[in-house]
């Protein structure tokens, strides 16, 4: 089958293009690399750098029997801030996509959707007949999709499948020439697992957000699944597309794990320990949120393979190939400038480390944190309304700056060459 993957260049897409190359399919991915990465796109698979609105009218033109649509803004807390911003993005270039496929004839989509159409559901494991309550912008685009596939498949013989995603997690490896681990590489990250890990790497605290849920452990209670069998649902969802019905499905595990057993299960697998600062609740989050998976497994033979553990496991695995390919860069570039900046909506964190100068700096409405850290000049900023964290240390010249109505906290600490005052805590 000739597959176009819009978002292909993305965590979950790239796995999905991988998979389908594997299978023997030929495949085209359409990714504006707006969040995705040009060396997340497969060996083998065809790529167009473009936006949906502009290109993909041409790229369906020059041939494909079906799409996996994968495209999107997935950010809930981007969202709120900037509700247009999703509904364009998302139901607005989606619409684009499905005139494009009902022009050129092409019938068959499988679309990325998710746990968020449910808002904050009544009862777990959550069933696809549950109400959809969407609490974002981001789950009400979702919602307004999933509505939109059910009249274009009634009107037009549209051949549609929905997978709601739970909480997707882990990295996938492909094996022979090219290959290498795919996985989670998100700016801002906001997602648990990698964020646990970078806080292990980078000796720094991880945030729990909440820990007042009505849950066992007063964390919430998330259904973890493995992007690898995420990948396989969409292959065996392409082989069930069928003119005229829209299908939906939960793709979880029906099993749910707290905040604090996940960070557990980071711990052991990386052998490092990982501090926790127990923070406010995020906005949003429901206290629970498990699929029920039952219907999928029934109609198209899908069951979870894989589990938390490995998902920790693989997403360590990444995120040591990710540190050894920035050495090997840093190495080849030489002892020169390290720079690194971070800003978005939820907590921003940048790190620069190097042997010439380092500069970080992070801002945005969240909580920012910036540390720099070398032998040559180190310069930290941060600034927010949020908490700011900013950090310098080396045997150079440290400066760190903090900023913002929030709380500020600046450290800059030197060795033996004394040029540090960096501002105190304020
Ligand atoms: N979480 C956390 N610290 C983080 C990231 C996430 O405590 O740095 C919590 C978050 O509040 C939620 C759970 O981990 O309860 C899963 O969050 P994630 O963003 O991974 O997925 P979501 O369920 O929001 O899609």
């Amino acid at each position: 089958m000739r597959v176009l993957v819009t978002g292909g260049a993305g965590y979950i897409g790239s796995v999905v293009a991988a998979q389908l190359l594997a299978a023997g399919h030929e495949v085209t991915i359409l990714d504006d690399l707006s969040t995705g990465h040009s060396d997340a796109v497969p060996q083998g698979a065809h790529f167009v750098k473009g936006t949906l609105r502009d290109c993909v009218a041409e790229v369906l033109a020059d041939g494909a029997d079906a799409v996996v649509h994968l495209a999107a803004k997935s950010l809930v807390g981007e969202s709120m801030a900037d509700p247009s911003k999703y509904w364009s993005g998302n139901l607005g270039t989606t619409l684009t996509l499905l005139e494009a496929m009902r022009v050129i004839g092409v019938r068959s989509i499988v679309f990325s959707s998710t746990a968020a159409v449910y808002g904050e559901p009544e009862r777990t494991p959550v069933l696809e007949t549950d109400p959809l309550r969407p609490t974002s912008p981001y789950g009400g685009s979702k919602t307004a999709i999933d509505t939109t596939l059910t009249e274009f498949a009634r009107l037009f013989g549209l051949a549609p499948v929905s997978l709601r995603y739970f909480n997707v997690a882990g990295a996938h490896h492909v094996a022979g020439e090219g290959g290498g681990w795919l996985g989670e590489r998100h700016h801002p990250e906001t997602h648990l697992i990698p964020n646990t890990l970078a806080a292990a790497t980078q000796g720094r605290p991880l945030n729990v957000f909440g820990t007042d849920y009505p849950t066992p452990d007063g964390t919430c209670v998330r259904d973890y699944i493995h992007v690898t069998d995420v990948a396989d649902a969409h292959l065996r969802a392409l082989d069930a597309c069928e003119p005229g019905r829209h299908r939906i499905y939960n793709l979880g595990s029906q099993a749910g794990f707290s905040v604090r057993e996940v960070i557990e299960v980071c711990r052991d697998v990386t052998g490092l320990d990982v501090a926790v600062t127990e923070a406010a609740r995020r906005p949003g989050d429901p206290a629970v949120l498990v699929a029920s998976s039952e219907r999928i497994k029934a109609e198209l033979g899908w069951t979870p393979t894989r589990d938390l553990r490995a998902m920790a496991a693989d997403a360590w695995q990444f995120t040591q190939a990710q540190a050894r390919a920035q050495a090997d860069r840093a190495a080849a570039e030489g002892p020169g400038q390290s720079n690194a900046a971070a800003e978005g909506p939820g907590q921003s964190n940048a790190a620069a480390e190097g042997p010439g100068q380092s500069n970080a700096a992070a801002g945005g409405p969240g909580q920012s944190n910036a540390a720099a850290e070398g032998p040559g000049q180190s310069n930290a900023a941060a600034e927010g309304p949020g908490q700011s964290n900013a950090a310098a240390e080396g045997p150079g010249q440290s400066n760190a700056a903090a900023e913002g109505p929030g709380k500020t906290n600046a450290a800059s600490e030197a060795g033996p060459s004394p040029k540090a005052p960096g501002p105190a805590t304020s």
